[in-house]
């Protein structure tokens, strides 16, 4: 059949991969040449730049990344027997270059996946615009999750807010169809030869602006054959899943969050081997896809309550007194630095200054500290997560620290406010993970390592550590933090 259009040009952008595309899928299906681009962004990465971030992790990436996806598009190409396919890359503002370039190449349409971050909607309407004062279609499709934007919705029609239903419903419009790939080699054919104009070379980070970072010591490489590695790793041992997931010294997660992010992973792979596991029995495999519907739950409500993005869920947690000044700065500082005396807490933000990562269940614990121990504003820590996660993702990041500030939607109760000491005796009992960060107290005792405030002078001395000196004395106490976090609350609670 004849396809009807000549020419198409695809946008890839948080989807770098080539295989189980549903952008590049659609293009080829319909046109009879399809070029593929990439844009290193200046309205993302000059920012970064201005805010003296050369190394990061992620540019870092994403640069991995759009080398492998242009070596396979090449092979791609190759494999039907087509010479000199590829990625065209650009260094520019998406919304000047994909405009240009696809009247260059006289495409008639151009194709891209979803991104729902208000940013990234607000970039795609001004290309649209762009595009159409050209007569050129911009086709936008779903990709990045599962189920997304009004493709669940309550009885009554309205978006879900609480999870657990959100997650029965998902799971009963789970079939065959959503979870099967785009076959995207069933029409590589039409995968067009690079313009004799385009530079075969493809930009170096440094020529970019940035730096090499840890990226590659931490055995985080970008691309999909990366991804795919890790996946195999985590179907090992996928069934364990619910019993090692809690404990950040095991290696119970999939680490595939930064994969995600970035599309370097199909979600409908994730989630149809998650699912034929969990129809085999598999718990591990249950709670796994469960993870997978928390991420799709948060994406739709950003997409359907955009205010998320800036203020609470909740009308009246806007209403909520945080501290401020000086002595807030100063608290701040403390948490993001690891200085809280608190060995779980500042493990934990040992591990995201140091890494990039952070397991989910410290992610619990550090965000649940300083909101409800420092009554600091959690839009100061999301921003700060924002900034240092390998795998930030505004509807999840976004998603999480309401959870744990109490100001989100199906959030835990602002009445319950986790005891750090605690956490860390359940979720690190031989302190492993606290003494792979926090090496100055690798000699205290397993029991005292959680709280070495409460150490006497003699185990203390018997370690080699000295309070204060070698770690920070508690900046504030669990019991009175309650209190005032309880306070807080109780009077937005009267303010209603
Ligand atoms: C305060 C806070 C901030 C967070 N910020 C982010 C963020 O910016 N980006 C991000 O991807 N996740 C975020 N999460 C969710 C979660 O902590 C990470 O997805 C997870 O730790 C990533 O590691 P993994 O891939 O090994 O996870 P796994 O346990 O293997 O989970 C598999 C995948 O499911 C998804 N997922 C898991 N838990 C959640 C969740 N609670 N909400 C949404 N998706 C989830 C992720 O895509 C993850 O890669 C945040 C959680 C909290 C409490």
């Amino acid at each position: 059949m004849d396809k009807p259009l000549a020419g198409a040009l695809v946008w890839f952008r948080r989807d770098l991969r080539c295989v189980d595309h549903a952008a590049l899928y659609h293009a080829l299906k319909v046109a009879r040449e399809v070029w593929c681009a990439f844009v290193f962004d200046r309205d993302i990465l000059d920012p970064l730049l201005e805010a003296g971030g050369r190394a990061d992790r992620r540019v870092e990436f994403i640069h991995d990344s759009v080398l492998e996806l242009a070596a396979g598009l090449r092979a791609l190409a190759a494999r039907h027997g087509l010479a000199a396919a590829g990625l065209i890359v650009r260094h520019g503002r998406a919304v000047d270059e994909i405009p240009r370039l696809a009247r260059q190449l006289h495409a008639q349409a151009v194709y891209a996946n979803h991104d729902d971050d208000p940013a990234a909607l607000a970039r795609d309407a001004q290309v649209r615009g762009a595009l159409a004062d050209a007569g050129i279609a911009l086709h936008t499709s779903k990709d990045h999750v599962v189920f997304e934007r009004s493709e669940l919705l309550s009885g009554s029609g309205e978006p879900y807010r609480v999870f657990t239903p959100y997650k029965s419903a998902w799971l009963s419009k789970l079939d065959a169809f959503y979870l099967s790939g785009y076959p995207v080699e069933r029409h590589a054919k039409s995968l067009a030869a690079l313009p004799a104009s385009e530079a075969q070379e493809l930009p170096t980070l440094e020529s970019l602006g940035f730096e090499h970072t840890n990226l590659h010591q931490l055995r985080l490489n970008g691309g999909s054959a990366s991804g795919e590695a890790l996946l195999r790793d985590f179907l090992s041992r996928i069934d364990r899943y619910h019993e090692t997931r809690d404990f950040p010294a095991l290696k119970g997660p999939s680490y595939l969050s930064m994969h995600l992010r970035f599309g370097t992973v199909s979600v409908r792979t994730l989630a149809r081997e998650a699912h034929a596991r969990m129809q085999a029995g598999s718990r591990g495999a249950a709670n796994w896809l469960a993870e997978l519907v928390w991420r799709d739950f948060f994406h739709q409500i950003l997409h359907h309550y955009p205010h998320v993005a800036g203020a609470a869920f909740k009308p009246e947690a806007g209403s909520l007194h945080w501290e401020h000044g000086r002595h807030a700065d100063a608290l701040f500082a403390a948490w993001a630095e690891g200085r809280t005396g608190y060995p779980l807490v500042d493990a934990a933000m040992a591990q995201i200054n140091q890494t990039g990562y952070m397991h989910n269940r410290l992610r619990m614990v550090a965000a649940s500290f300083l909101v409800k121990h420092l009554g600091i504003d959690w839009r100061r820590g999301e921003a700060y997560f924002a900034r240092h996660l390998n795998d930030f993702d505004l509807a999840a990041n976004n998603g999480g620290w309401q959870w744990v500030a109490s100001t989100g939607c199906d959030a835990q109760p602002w009445f319950r406010i986790f005891n750090p000491v605690t956490q860390s005796e359940k979720f690190d009992p031989g302190g492993r993970f606290i003494r792979r960060y926090l090496p100055q107290l690798g000699a205290l005792p397993d029991k005292l390592i959680h709280a070495p405030w409460l150490a006497g002078p003699a185990d203390l001395a018997a370690a080699g550590v000295e309070l204060g000196r070698d770690f920070p004395r508690p900046l504030v106490q669990h019991d009175e933090a309650r209190v005032r976090t309880l306070a807080r609350f109780a009077a937005m609670k009267a303010a209603r």
